[in-house]
């Protein structure tokens, strides 16, 4: 079933391969008939992940990017939409040549040459691939993902012996009144796999605690897979130690066996890179929790973390490195005003607001930010955090009461942030959105500058329609707002900031900062974010165990700002 951590398995041992020094080039085969996920609700269907090209594409994306550190682009996602779509045009070209086009072997044989190009041009830079790692989306026995299973069954019998390793991932339920596990379902499953001709050589079984030596054996016995190569898959402290519990368990060795590899193998390679990977998943499972902080997070799908899987990650790299431990607090501001908003955010060490679409609960993330400004509370704006941050500043510093995005207020009388269509076309960005990677240009000796350390070009992910008006930048810049982050070329706003003298920490990016975030290589905005919360609540640690890397020295001794002290009000005369 969906949800199950099929990206996660399957990333998992992408990684270790890779390890081994071999070029890996994952792909998401989606059931579904949207073209990409660009249309998905991610209160259904969890984040909407943004690649380096602008493919709008499953979370499981971000999984495969953050595991392997590799970038991945529109060949590594392909939806049913998609491949009927080539198929429907090829059809009305007459690429057909009068034949009837059907589902084998047409369709099935669009899904093996996409496999089998993704093989030849997937690897890293380009060139050929060593081992592709294909996830096919939904269940087993959904019409949907059917014609996907089929062309796996005749790839590998194409490619013949050693050339696949089909792997099932199962459930193991566990009803609470029985208080044991059961394996009958993922028996019947694993059936309906070999009905559709295809005989697992692995299967993970998820599960909430490690699955049992006999319900492994169970498994094994009625799906013909050797014991060792049933893997228990249980709930971990976090899925960047799934690679290290599969190496202990051998499965490495069993993938290589099973494809042929084992004269392939770079041990040197191996060598180091389980180094640095060992250092920071032990750090996790250890987690020396030096630091607490607590973390606002402020948005709509605070329901459903997987709405924000990419934010969750980054927090979670960044402070693993750190060695704090957040209490992340996921807010729905649809309630809150200037009443209730030192309630909620009180006792807050740093607030992060997400990116986000639509007027619901934006005033409360605007009297959130307008708090955390006036309280030096550190705060990182995502997108619509930089937005709703702009909003604030003109009303507040700038004096101008009905600032608004047009997004909220269509005929706003002062459209501080608006949507100028003129913009993509000097980029030539298509569609209605502003997608993809692009180049920020760095202003000298800002927050922005310190913390990619003193880079002048950086490259970000974007996903917005609405950006700063240019008509108002000199305006806010002179009212003490900085931007630090430009388009190289264009009056593009791509970052704000708030100087030392002002806030400790206050920045917020037009782009996805989240989206490019590695487990070894955090991303400096959040380092910088988790850095000042730690600062804030712990000064003592400045110089000593928090890093001068990550954290701008500040015109004067931090002072703590708690929630007793009385608001700093900031006003723009007289500075
Ligand atoms: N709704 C805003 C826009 O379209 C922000 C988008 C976002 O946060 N990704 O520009």
């Amino acid at each position: 079933m969906s949800g199950l951590g099929k990206g996660i398995f399957s990333s998992s041992l992408a990684k270790m391969l890779q390890d081994k020094g071999l070029a890996i080039a994952p792909i998401k085969l989606e059931g579904y008939l949207n073209i990409d996920s660009g249309t998905l609700n991610p209160y259904r269907h969890g984040e909407v992940f943004v690649l380096e090209d602008g493919t709008e594409c499953d979370m499981d994306l971000g999984t495969y990017e953050r595991m392997l550190d590799q970038n991945l682009s529109r060949q590594n996602f392909a939806t049913s939409g998609q491949i009927y779509t080539e198929i429907l045009e090829r059809e009305r070209r007459g690429d057909y040549l009068g034949r009837d086009v059907q589902m084998i072997p047409h369709v099935t044989g669009e899904v093996k040459y996409r496999l089998r190009k993704l093989a030849m041009t997937g690897g890293p830079d380009g060139g050929l691939a060593d081992v592709i790692f294909v996830e096919v989306g939904g269940t087993v026995g959904d019409y949907e993902n059917s014609f996907y299973i089929e062309a796996l069954r005749e790839l590998a019998f194409e490619e013949g012996p050693q050339s696949t390793c089909f792997v099932a991932l199962t459930y193991i339920l566990e009803p609470t009144i029985l208080g044991e596990q059961k394996s009958k379902a993922a028996q019947l499953g694993i059936k309906r796999l070999m009905e559709a001709g295809i005989q697992p050589h692995i299967i993970g079984c998820r599960a909430h605690n490690p699955v049992t030596l006999t319900v492994r054996q169970k498994i094994s016995m009625f799906s013909n897979v050797p014991l060792n190569r049933v893997f228990s898959m249980h709930d971990r402290e976090s899925i960047y130690t799934i690679p290290e519990a599969m190496r202990a368990e051998g499965l490495d060795r069993e993938v290589l066996s099973i494809l042929n590899l084992h004269g392939r193998v770079d041990t040197q390679h191996e060598d180091r890179a389980r180094q640095r990977w060992t250092d920071f998943a032990s750090k996790i499972r250890t987690r020396p929790r030096k630091h607490q902080i607590s973390l606002g997070i402020l948005g709509k799908y605070a329901a459903l973390r997987d709405a924000y899987a990419s934010v969750d990650k980054a927090i979670e790299h960044s402070s693993t490195h750190l060695s704090a431990d957040v209490d992340a607090r996921w807010i729905d501001t649809s309630d809150v005003d200037s009443s209730n908003v030192q309630e909620l955010l009180g006792n807050v060490d740093a607030v992060i607001v997400p990116g986000g679409f639509g007027e619901r609960g934006v005033e409360g993330k605007i009297a959130c930010v307008q708090y955390v400004r006036t309280h030096r509370i550190p705060y990182l704006g995502l997108c619509l955090g930089l937005q709703v941050a702009v909003i604030e500043y003109a009303r507040n510093v700038l004096g101008l009461r009905t600032a608004n995005s047009t997004e909220f207020e269509h005929h706003a009388e002062h459209p501080v942030i608006c949507e100028l269509p003129e913009q993509r076309r000097i980029e030539g960005m298509g569609g209605t959105m502003r997608l993809g990677a692009q180049d920020v240009l760095v202003e000298p000796n800002t927050l922005l500058s310190f913390l990619f350390e003193s880079q002048r070009l950086i490259r970000e992910r974007f996903r917005h329609r609405y950006e700063v008006n240019p008509a108002y930048v000199e305006r806010l810049a002179s009212a003490g707002l900085r931007f630090s982050g430009r388009h190289p070329k264009h009056a593009i706003m791509q970052v704000i900031e708030l100087p030392p003298d002002i806030h400790p920490y206050f920045i917020a990016g037009q782009f996805h900062p989240e989206l490019t975030s590695r487990p070894l290589r955090p991303q400096p905005m959040f380092m910088g974010l988790i850095a000042a919360a730690i600062a804030r609540t712990n000064p003592q640690f400045v110089g000593e165990s928090i890093s001068p890397r990550w954290l701008r020295p500040q015109p004067s001794a931090p002072k703590r700002n708690g929630p007793k002290s009385p608001p700093k009000v900031i006003s723009h005369t007289g500075r």
